[in-house]
């Protein structure tokens, strides 16, 4: 049994008081459940919030990138052992929305995985195609260099990632991939972990794009998707409350 996981990713989103209000929100409403987790990737500046709201709940927290280096002359960076010592269990690496703005590589993104593990994180690597991607019929090759590049890096500890895959398209706009197009390319991503590490098959994959409540449950009960990675619908407590429990 692989388990199931809702991870909320609420960007740059985000202030005291509402915080306040939605990390208590979510703590009431989720109780520990056997093979299911829910987390939530905050900004930075709010990790010790979400720490101090979720210490002692149902719901892990963490971060929405951070660094390749341990630390030093990296000004605006965020190290890893900084991340983990707010309590953090996740870190998203490899966000299509830092590869497109922040022009990260796969090859960074590689490096981010293998940083976060080193510090005892588990990160969350995203992979999707864009749009014209998709239609250029390239969708496989390039979910598939994304995904070996983080293999190749990581050899043996390939198996304590989360994947997700998010098909740039679907990100934000509403438009989300049917369960049969997001099916497919599960399919397609775990076959290629098992190619590199027969363990690797187990590692969790999550969809992420346009998740919301009324889509969710079809989404997840597709054989290889293992939960969620979910951007705006997260930001409300029963929309996001919701889909956890789907
Ligand atoms: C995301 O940013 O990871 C995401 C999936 O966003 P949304 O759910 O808003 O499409």
């Amino acid at each position: 049994m692989r388990g199931k996981l809702v991870v909320g990713n609420w960007k740059m989103n985000g202030g005291l008081r509402q915080n306040d209000a939605l990390l208590a929100d979510l703590r009431a409403g989720w109780t520990k459940q056997d093979g299911r987790a829910v987390a939530v990737c905050v900004p930075y500046p709010y990790l010790w919030q979400a720490q101090a709201a979720l210490s002692g709940s149902a719901i892990a927290w963490g971060a929405q990138d951070l660094s390749e280096h341990a630390g030093g002359a990296f000004t605006g960076d965020v190290s890893p052992k900084m991340v983990a010592e707010f309590g953090c269990s996740y870190a998203i690496v490899g966000h299509s929305e830092r590869r497109a703005m922040h022009g990260e590589s796969d090859e960074l993104v590689a490096q981010k995985a293998a940083a976060a593990l080193a510090a005892g994180l588990k990160p969350i690597v995203c992979v999707g195609e864009t749009l014209a991607e998709r239609d250029a019929g390239q969708t496989e090759t390039v979910v598939l260099r994304q995904l070996d590049a983080v293999a190749s890096g990581l050899g043996p500890k390939l198996v304590e990632v989360v994947v997700a895959y998010e098909p740039v398209w679907a990100i934000g706009t509403g438009r989300t991939a049917t369960p049969e197009q997001a099916q497919a390319v599960h399919r397609l991503l775990r076959q290629r972990l098992r190619k590199a590490d027969p363990a690797a098959g187990n590692v969790l994959l999550l969809y992420g794009g346009s998740v919301k409540a009324d889509n969710a449950r079809a989404l997840f009960a597709s054989p290889d998707i293992d939960g969620g990675l979910v951007g705006g619908a997260s930001l409300n407590a029963t929309e996001f409350l919701t889909i956890a429990h789907a």
